[in-house]
């Protein structure tokens, strides 16, 4: 049997590592793992976690290596995972990649490729405040770039709940570009030296980036 295939995405918030993500799982049949939707999930079920995250994440800043890489294993843990993982939104400091490795290391498994969405700063806090999703089937809409062709409805499943982000506001987008920068990025290099980064512009189409990591992800999966 072949070995799982590990994607890291690494990007600022508004980069599209959720979007792509998803587009991964629907054409390599990867499964994504975000930690932020994990601990949105922990946060909306109330559990010792979540509380503590709760007030860390509406200030757009990192939560606790230790809550997260318990969050992390606990999914990685789930046999779904089993042909191979998008991880988006993890690792964001050094210490949780050095955990990671650890972790791969004792299922003999290794990191295929941290792939860096090249993305401008400036852009981003446009992007991150306009979006939100369909309530019921998670698709991705924005106030100016993606619309609901009839509004108030989604396209996909035609629900009329949508949703924001609580810390998708101008103000905690610049605290989380700041902590992207000031912690994640550096990873960017870790990954290097590992020989492992692939890089990807991520200004242009969305469909254009999807066909672009698709090649990436046919060259590194197992
Ligand atoms: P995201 O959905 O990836 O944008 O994450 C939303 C928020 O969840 C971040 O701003 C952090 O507060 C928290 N978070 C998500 N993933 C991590 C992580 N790997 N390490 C620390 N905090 C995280």
């Amino acid at each position: 049997m072949t070995n799982p295939t590990v994607l890291i995405l690494l990007g600022p918030p508004g980069a599209g590592k959720g979007t792509q993500a998803r587009m991964l799982e629907e054409d390599f049949g990867l499964v994504q793992l975000s930690t932020g939707d994990l601990l949105r999930a922990a946060v909306a079920a109330g559990t010792e976690a979540g509380k503590k995250a709760k007030a860390v994440m509406e200030a757009g800043q990192l939560v606790s290596d230790e809550i997260v890489l318990a969050i992390l294993k606990d999914r990685m843990a789930q046999p779904d995972v089993s042909k191979g993982i998008i991880l988006d939104g993890f690792p964001r400091t050094a210490g949780q990649a050095a955990a990671l490795d650890g972790l791969l290391q004792a299922a003999g498994q290794k990191v295929n490729a941290a792939i860096s969405l090249e993305v401008d700063d400036e852009a981003m806090v446009g992007r991150v405040s306009g979006r939100y999703t369909c309530g019921s089937c998670g698709e991705g809409y924005h106030d100016e770039f993606k619309k609901p062709a009839v509004a108030g409805t989604c396209d996909k499943c035609g629900g009329s709940d949508f949703k924001r982000r609580a810390d998708d506001n101008a103000e905690t987008v610049r605290e989380r570009l700041k902590a992207y920068h000031a912690q994640t990025a550096p990873l960017i290099a870790y990954y290097d030296g590992k020989g492992v980064l692939e890089k990807i512009d991520a200004m242009g189409a969305i469909a254009d980036i999807r066909t672009g990591l698709g090649s990436i992800v046919k060259r590194v999966a197992a």
